[in-house]
């Protein structure tokens, strides 16, 4: 291949988190926003300019980086989880876009390997390979439906009888931007849909449950979980009947190429599916 060195290379594939403590992108300190000289006498971060030690985008980009002799990276994940959310099932697609790399012969299942190997537990890629920019706009601008499991810890155990009602039913939720995320988005109330798909009982635990939903692209889980307080309505604690309820922990398992709404309200994956923008 005789091609010219291009200013920038696009590397795309999936990620899984098995941790609990990881962020997706660089997590700069919010204070002095990592910048080289104030960080130095930044009192929150202790001059280390970020609030966790790596994330994805960091333990992809530096090995990524390292081989391609450039240490410019941006990171484009299709949406993402809270750092406490683990990324399960086929991973979340991602695209990184290495800037101004020297060095463009690149072996991406040594990468993919490296990668694995020097974070297993933490973190694993999945079938690394080249494609190009407009994949980042895909992923970015996509709106795709999801599938998490939530251990759930409740005041009171559902009857079976009211489990056996919500599985597989499809429910609009009305949402209003959660406290937690209200300053940095527009404060007004979404409607999104939810299917609980399974509910499962601790058989140790009285008071946890682990529910399998499927929620459309912007829905916020934790607060579809507990109601928050009324401003997530129905909650999956109100139509389960148990009291309060707590997101104690959080899975993402799927996303979802994307959805189609039938009339039934039932959901179909349409075609075609994420990895096709191979070239
Ligand atoms: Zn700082």
């Amino acid at each position: 291949m005789n091609t010219p060195p291009k200013a920038k290379l696009f590397v795309e594939g999936r990620y899984l988190k098995h941790s609990r403590d990881l962020p997706q992108t660089v997590f700069f300190c919010p204070e002095c926003k990592g910048h080289p000289r104030r960080r130095r006498k930044c009192e929150k971060c202790e001059g280390f300019g970020k609030l966790t030690k790596d994330s994805v985008q960091e333990l992809i980009g530096w090995v990524l980086g390292k081989a391609a002799g450039t240490r410019k990276h941006k990171f484009h994940g299709a949406g993402r989880e809270d750092v406490d959310v683990r990324m399960l099932g086929e991973g979340r697609p991602f695209v990184m876009e290495l800037v101004d790399p020297r060095d463009h012969q690149v072996d991406l299942a040594e990468i993919e390997a490296t990668i694995n190997s020097r974070n297993e537990g933490r973190l694993e890629v999945r079938g690394l390979h080249w494609t190009q920019k407009g994949r980042v706009r895909f992923l970015k601008e996509g709106t795709f439906a999801k599938e998490y499991c939530a251990r759930v810890e409740v005041d009171r155990r559902p009857s079976e009888e009211t489990v056996a009602a919500l599985i597989g039913r499809r429910y609009e939720v009305a949402q209003q931007t959660p406290s937690r995320v209200a300053h940095r988005r527009a404060d007004k109330v979404r409607e999104r849909w939810i299917e609980v798909l399974d509910v499962q009982l601790d058989p140790e635990e009285e008071l946890l449950l682990d529910v399998t939903i499927r929620t459309q692209a912007g829905t916020y889980v934790k607060e579809a979980v507990s109601g928050e307080g009324g401003m997530s309505k129905p909650s999956i604690a109100e139509l389960l009947e148990v009291g309060s309820a707590k997101c104690a922990s959080l899975d993402v398992l799927a996303i979802l190429d994307d959805v189609e709404e039938d009339e039934a309200g039932g959901t179909a994956p349409a075609t075609p599916g994420f990895g096709s923008g191979l070239s």
